[in-house]
């Protein structure tokens, strides 16, 4: 049995719910723990564990990087971390200006090429992380492409005219941040990059832990997961990814994550390193 739902996100980021009906959702699955791990914030975590005070529900703090190793987009997920940290704080603040400064120079070229687009009009659009699709949607909305995909092929798509680099977390300035917040670092659905030979790289960069089960993980690869965690005495970790229900998709919250003994392990790591930094 689930008793801990070690990936969920909120509000925050890209989630559909607040913090504190995914608290709410928890204690009606009757679950032990989760953690909040919110791309690229940390917005939604005071929120639930003040929902989840005398209740008896665990709250640990998370994040998940969206980092890039060698053009592969890696997810590091960021465990007990002081989520108050400078560090933290700092790298999140420096991803969010990286964004706004990659929309202005957008637009910037945009307009350079004739199409009549302002960098307000792109803003109206975003939520937490504002991207090249917000772009995309303000053209279309103005009528020069059909839709957002014909935006991109023609302009948006890297080698297009108005493309612009996306700054790059690695996968270590990531490791390290939550290292120096106290916290410790998981390698996040590593099924979805299918290189396994990243991970010991990534161990050497400090990675304590490898997320064994996950939504996207088929049984072969939970299997091998779980054989690579026990053979390089990283922390299994799991959860559901959970987003919120997508219309006709069944909602898997709670049903991916850690039985009792493995939480007890990930718990006990989390005191540890508490005690210890
Ligand atoms: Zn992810
Ligand atoms: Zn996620």
């Amino acid at each position: 049995m689930i008793v801990a739902d070690l990936h969920l996100h909120t509000q925050a980021s890209d989630g559909l719910y607040t913090p504190e009906e995914i608290v709410s959702l928890a204690l009606s699955k009757k679950l032990t723990a989760i953690a909040i791990t919110d791309h690229d914030t940390v917005d939604g975590i005071d929120a639930a564990l003040a929902a989840a005070q005398n209740t008896g529900l665990l709250v640990f703090p998370g994040i998940e990087f969206s980092t890039t190793y060698e053009d592969k987009e890696v997810h590091i997920l960021g465990y007990c971390l002081n989520h108050k940290s400078t560090v933290i704080q700092g790298l999140i603040k420096e991803l969010n200006e990286s964004r706004f400064r990659r929309l202005e120079a957008m637009v910037r070229k945009l307009r350079d090429l004739d199409y009549q687009i302002t960098l307000d009009e792109v803003l109206e659009k975003t939520g937490t992380a504002p991207g090249r699709p917000h772009v995309a949607r303000v053209l279309v909305e103005k009528g020069y492409f059909p839709n957002i995909a014909a935006a991109f092929d023609n302009l948006l798509e890297k080698g297009r005219p108005a493309y612009v680099k996306r700054f790059k977390l690695t996968p270590q300035a990531a490791i390290n941040a939550i290292e120096a917040a106290g916290g410790f670092s998981v390698w996040a659905h590593p099924g979805q990059v299918e290189d396994d030979g990243l991970l010991t790289k990534f161990i050497t960069y400090g990675l304590k832990g490898i997320e064994v089960y996950h939504p996207e993980h088929d049984a072969a690869q939970t299997v091998l997961y779980e054989q690579l965690a026990q053979k390089h005495h990283l922390l299994a970790t799991g959860g559901s990814d959970y987003h919120g229900d997508n219309s006709g998709q069944r909602s898997n919250f709670a049903e991916f994550g850690l039985t009792r003994r493995k939480f007890d392990i990930f718990k006990y790591y989390c005191e540890q390193i508490r005690n210890t930094g």
